[in-house]
């Protein structure tokens, strides 16, 4: 999986804006959060078609709201897993296939804004997405890799993650209270100011950290196969993660992933009948391993 790729070395160049932003444009967006929270709690949350899932889903924030939110939170989430990673060839190749799969499968004609980042972490197996589009992977999870085809399985998940709207829909859940709490951990957070910082990370965390049903596991599974095999990739990968994450599961003590995904076997099975049910004639052997 090591190509020649270009070097340049990758920022959260929406984030960086964002985050280097005024306090006025923070406070915009946490009354934007707080006026969503209160008229989620009088006038309820909307009804929308997800067009990708083709289900209908409760969410309280418009597309460009998950990603505003996803931009903001995206440097301290990265701060929590060491940072970016410095090798600059590995981050290109993170982003270099996820922008392939997004851009060759039915993700691409969504709003979101994708960005991937490879993490420095080399301990904690994870990978996850913020609302939005910005997508995290540990360097961790990354150097167990043999092919290109198990990062894009990884990175198509996480797609499944945004485009199926996941976390929105967790936070159209989530009580009035902790929608306000969460504005005012948007407002307070000024990169200059390491308290603010970490009552954002600390707000990040809870919304990254609230589990994810075991339906959208596996719908995640399922879009995230599908898109990989529209971008040429074999999904089978997929599975040979699975075993990856099986392996790992039983070694260290890897909390964050583990528990807010179903266990590796179970989702080998679905994702077998959701191979088996997009290509009934078999899978094209000329696909990217
Ligand atoms: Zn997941």
């Amino acid at each position: 999986m090591r190509r020649p790729l270009s070097t340049q070395p990758r920022r959260f160049s929406r984030g960086a804006r964002s985050s280097g932003g005024s306090l006025k444009s923070r406070l915009i967006i946490g009354i934007v959060l707080a006026l969503f929270s209160i008229g989620a709690y009088f006038f309820g949350t909307q009804e929308v078609y997800n067009p990708i899932t083709e289900e209908n889903q409760r969410v309280s924030m418009s597309v460009d709201q998950e990603i505003q939110l996803g931009l903001q939170a995206a440097p301290q989430m990265a701060q929590q897993f060491g940072g970016l990673h410095p090798d600059s060839r590995a981050q290109a190749l993170v982003d270099e296939v996820g922008q392939r799969i997004v851009q060759n499968s039915a993700a691409g004609e969504t709003d979101y804004q994708f960005e991937f980042h490879l993490l420095a972490d080399n301990k904690t197996i994870n990978a996850f997405a913020l609302p939005g589009g910005q997508i995290f992977i540990t360097a961790a999870l990354y150097e167990r890799f043999q092919t290109e085809g198990q990062l894009a399985g990884v990175l198509g998940h996480e797609i499944g993650h945004v485009v199926g709207r996941h976390s929105a829909e967790q936070m159209a859940k989530a009580r009035l209270t902790e929608g306000l709490a969460g504005a005012a951990g948007v407002v307070v957070t000024n990169p200059d100011n390491p308290q603010s910082s970490a009552q954002m990370a600390a707000v990040v965390a809870q919304m990254v950290n609230m589990k994810h049903g075991r339906d959208d596991e596996l719908e995640s599974d399922r879009l995230g196969m599908r898109f990989m095999a529209d971008a040429g990739y074999d999904p089978r990968a997929l599975l040979t993660v699975m075993e990856i994450l099986a392996e790992s599961n039983g070694g260290q003590a890897q909390p964050e992933f583990f528990s807010t995904h179903p266990n590796p076997e179970r989702r080998s099975e679905r994702i077998q009948e959701a191979i088996e049910a997009e290509f009934p004639n078999g899978v094209p052997d000329d696909l990217i391993q």
